[in-house]
């Protein structure tokens, strides 16, 4: 030590060059506070200069802060510097040219000397560095977003409060740890953490969502967002971590998800709205989730609350909704959410809240569940064991419940929408034949088990289509709706009413012999007779009616049906107006009738029909009125088949157009030849069928059959039934008018036994009106039937039309009707119909008769 320092002692001028270059400010002060030395470092820092500087007062020299701690006579003395023999600080001094910057000082006191040095260090970067560092970990800790630092190998340096908070650890637990075993698990469904993160440690930034362990509760779902940070060498040094909670929205999507798959996946509702209140009360352990559906009677219907008492849950089920009904019957009579924070004292549950309470239930959160058509299919409940305002974390989570119930709600009953479209008749509601067919099965299982006899009966209405076509669709439908009312009233809980098609019905009747079937038949025939009023009409249906019964006529429901159908269809032959039993001979008269349409077909084909005419003679000058065209078939095998018989079959098959046509070609042809024979005949009479005239085209073929054998239209007869004229078809009235319009006369063929209506008379272009045999036939015994006869003679002489009696028999009828106001008469009195040539004979002696005979 000696040697430096006499080394030193003696190159004074070295130390001062030393102390004048030094980085460090350095001031000598005297006593007074005075300055005496001032080395550059100094100068720069307070701005002063040196010349200036030295012998002034350091308090006029360095403004304050500084001057204010050595001051020699301040105020407070323990800042003067002559009471700080050592002084070690940061102050802020401010700058001559105005700036303030932080300088670093530190006076000692030189021994002996009665001088103190003071020393400044400049630290003002340093504070800038410092206060900018501190600013960072106060937004660091600050921040909402949870943030962690980790060094290179994911070990983590620092972690904020967010994170603290997040995941619960303290920064102890935390700092020195690695990163990896917080990850529990990742949306990518890597297998491990290590694999997750480590394109992330080899230095590429990531982004993903992740399940990160949390010190006490369940994982969280956090979105992490990493980046590396790189050192000089390219290297990953740090990695910053951003992680973002995303519990509530993941939950949610989980959630939706679980549902939605097990929708997909056709589990039960109930189930999956079970499966949504066990997952809410998972999320939130304080929920107690429920949900209940509206029927169709406003009524609450609980359908899934695993968790609520089974107790309470009986209670509400059945209750009605409506204002001030608990939570649930409120929120669904309102449509608007309902918050009970506290049942025991809500208005909303005045009269019932003890029942809640009785179960420990103390708030309710309702919300409605709403169809996308606005209809209130159900509630979403939300109960708690203590009274409690809406939590929003709650509200959102219930906010996607009732959007999930709304769809899960939905589902079901377009399920059982589409279930019972699929097995009911959507007009009447009864079964379907699909759904008829499976009950059926059960019954004939049962019966079969129990040995007692089944009976299936088929029925239908009579001419249920043309009541359709009069009254139009709207009234048919209303009309199929009392059909199955009707049915329906006379069968027991046990069977089964259905519809097939149109007006076509069956029942299956359990534990029903023959003659229970009989009579549970009748009445219903006798019920769907009672009058039913179809807009200003009243009707009075006429069933057919067929049975057949397990186990006489068969052990399947679809044999029992066809046998039912086909004693159905027999019930239909004229003079059956009872039900009829199937019995194995229908089976055959089912074949014949196919035989018989193969030949009758074959017969139209071939021209092999031929043509019988019957004369009516005018009652009043016994000229003839006209001659009817009656088709006759006589099979070579078969032998004459009866118009009753083939006509009906044509009908059905499609025959009857080309029949009426050949008819009506034949009919003016004969005519033609009468005339020009000279007989006395005006005019021929063709029936034709309903159906013929919606053919457009008819009015163009009947002209040209009057054209091709000179005949006036006025020469032509057309005879239609009443059917014609409830055919709503509007081809059919355009037909009848203009075939009207064109001269040829149209007469209404056996009037009286349909559904008869004098106002159809004022519409249609009628000339003529038969009146039906029966009544011609009752004429003398039944005061209905003279009633009848009376009133159309009446119409008809009103409306300038003939009227013809059919069926005549006697020669007694004759006078009879003449003096009623006949035009015509028609029967075996005259003729029978003829065969041409007869008529021809029969003709010539009339006209001979009626010379030798003036009436
Ligand atoms: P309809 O038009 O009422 O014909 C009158 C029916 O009464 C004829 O029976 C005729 O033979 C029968 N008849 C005539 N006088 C008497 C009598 O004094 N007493 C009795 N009991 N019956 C008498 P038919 O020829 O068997 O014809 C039955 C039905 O077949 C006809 O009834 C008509 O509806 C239909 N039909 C006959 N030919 C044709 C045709 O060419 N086209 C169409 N569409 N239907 C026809
Ligand atoms: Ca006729
Ligand atoms: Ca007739």
């Amino acid at each position: 030590m000696e040697q430096p320092e006499s080394g030193l002692d003696s190159n004074p001028e070295a130390i001062a060059l030393a102390a004048e270059q030094a980085d460090q400010g350095i001031l000598l002060l005297d006593r007074e506070l005075r300055v005496r030395w001032l080395n550059q470092a100094a100068e720069r820092l307070c701005g002063l200069r040196r010349r200036h500087a030295i012998g002034k007062p350091l308090a006029e020299l360095v403004p304050l802060p500084l001057a204010r701690h050595f001051h020699p006579r301040g105020r407070q003395r323990r800042t003067r510097i002559d009471t700080v023999q050592r002084y070690r600080g940061d102050i802020q001094l401010l700058h001559a040219d105005g700036h303030r910057h932080w300088v670093s000082v530190s006076v000692h006191g030189i021994a002996g000397s009665g001088l103190r040095a003071i020393y400044l260090s400049d630290i003002q970067s340093q504070r800038r560095a410092e206060a900018r560092s501190q600013l960072l970990t106060i937004g660091f800790d600050q921040v909402r977003a949870a943030i962690l630092i980790t060094d290179g190998q994911g070990r983590i340096l620092h972690a904020n409060r967010g994170l603290r908070q997040l995941l619960g650890y303290s920064d102890a637990q935390l700092v020195g740890q690695s990163l990896l075993p917080l990850v529990i698990d990742s949306s990518q469904g890597t297998s491990s953490s290590q694999q997750l993160l480590a394109p992330l440690l080899a230095g590429q930034p990531l982004r993903t969502e992740v399940y990160l362990r949390h010190c006490s509760e369940p994982g969280v779902w956090c979105e992490i967002n990493a980046t590396p940070v790189f050192d000089e060498q390219q290297q990953p040094s740090h990695l910053v971590v951003v992680l973002t909670d995303i519990s509530e929205a993941r939950v949610h999507a989980m959630l939706l998800n679980r549902l939605l798959e097990a929708m997909a996946r056709d589990v039960p509702t109930e189930e999956v709205m079970t499966l949504l209140c066990n997952e809410v009360e998972r999320i939130a352990p304080e929920i107690i989730a429920s949900v209940v559906r509206i029927d169709n009677e406003g009524k609450l219907r609980p359908f899934a609350g695993p968790s609520l008492p089974p107790s309470y849950t009986a209670l509400i089920d059945g209750m009605p909704i409506g204002p001030a009904c608990g939570c649930c019957g409120t929120a669904a009579w309102t449509g608007k959410p309902v918050v009970s924070s506290n049942i025991a004292t809500d208005p909303n549950w005045e009269g019932i809240a003890y029942q809640a309470l009785q179960h420990g239930l103390a708030a309710c959160w309702s919300t409605p569940v709403e169809a996308s058509d606005g209809r209130i299919l159900g509630t979403f409940a939300c109960y708690y064991r203590t009274a409690q305002e809406p939590d929003p974390r709650h509200l959102r989570l219930i906010d996607t419940c009732v959007h999930l119930c709304a769809v899960a709600l939905e589902r079901d009953l377009s399920r059982q929408h589409i279930h019972h479209l699929a097995y009911h008749d959507n007009l009447t509601g009864l079964p379907n034949r699909s759904q008829l067919v499976a009950r059926a099965n059960l019954a004939l299982a049962a019966a079969e088990h129990a040995h007692h006899p089944v009976a299936v009966v088929s029925l239908d209405i009579e001419r249920f289509k043309q009541i359709n076509q009069v009254m139009g669709q709207h009234a048919g439908d209303n009309l199929l709706r009392e059909i199955a009312q009707r049915i329906q009233s006379v069968l027991g809980p046990a069977d089964t009413a259905g519809r097939f098609v149109g007006d076509e019905f069956a029942m299956v009747i359990t534990d029903c012999d023959a003659e229970q079937a009989r009579s549970i038949s009748q009445h219903l025939i006798d019920r769907l007779q009672a009058p039913l009023q179809v807009g200003q009409t009243e009707l009075r249906l006429r069933a057919g009616v067929g049975i057949s019964l397990y186990p006489d006529n068969a052990s399947t429901i679809q044999s029992l049906l066809q046998q039912a159908n086909l004693a159905r269809i027999q019930s239909k032959l004229p003079g059956a107006s009872q039900p009829r039993f199937y019995s194995e001979s229908m089976d055959h008269a089912m074949q014949q009738r196919r035989a018989l349409e193969i030949r009758l077909r074959q017969a139209v084909s071939e021209n092999s029909l031929r043509v019988h005419y019957q004369p009516q003679v005018n009652l009043h000058d016994n000229q003839v009125h006209s001659v009817e065209a009656l088709a006759r078939w006589d099979h070579p095998e078969l032998g004459s088949i009866s118009p009753e018989c083939f006509i009906p079959l044509a009908e059905e098959c499609g025959l009857i157009g080309e029949l009426g046509m050949w008819m009506l070609g034949q009919a003016c042809r004969d005519l033609r030849q009468w005339r020009e024979q000279g007989l006395a005949v005006n005019s021929v009479s063709v029936n034709l069928s309903p159906t013929d005239f919606r053919d457009p085209g008819l009015t163009a073929r009947v002209r040209q059959h009057l054209q091709a054998n000179a005949l006036q239209p006025a020469q032509l007869t057309l005879e239609v039934t009443e059917a014609v004229l409830l055919d709503r078809h509007p081809d059919t009235l355009r037909t009848l008018r203009n075939l009207a319009q064109l001269g040829v006369r149209l007469s209404l063929d056996d009037f009286g036994t349909g559904y008869s209506s004098f106002n159809y008379l004022r519409d249609l272009p009628v000339a003529e009106i038969k009146l039906d045999q029966s009544f011609v036939a009752n004429l003398e015994t039944d005061p209905v039937a003279l009633a009848l006869a009376e009133a159309v003679c009446r119409i008809g002489a009103a409306l300038n039309l003939a009227i013809i009696a059919e069926g005549i028999t006697e020669a007694s009828q004759v006078a009879r009707l003449r003096a009623l106001g006949f035009t015509a008469a028609q029967g075996f009195h005259y003729t029978s119909a003829l065969q041409a040539p007869a008529l021809v004979q029969w003709l010539r002696q009339h006209q001979a008769g009626q010379s030798a005979r003036p009436v």
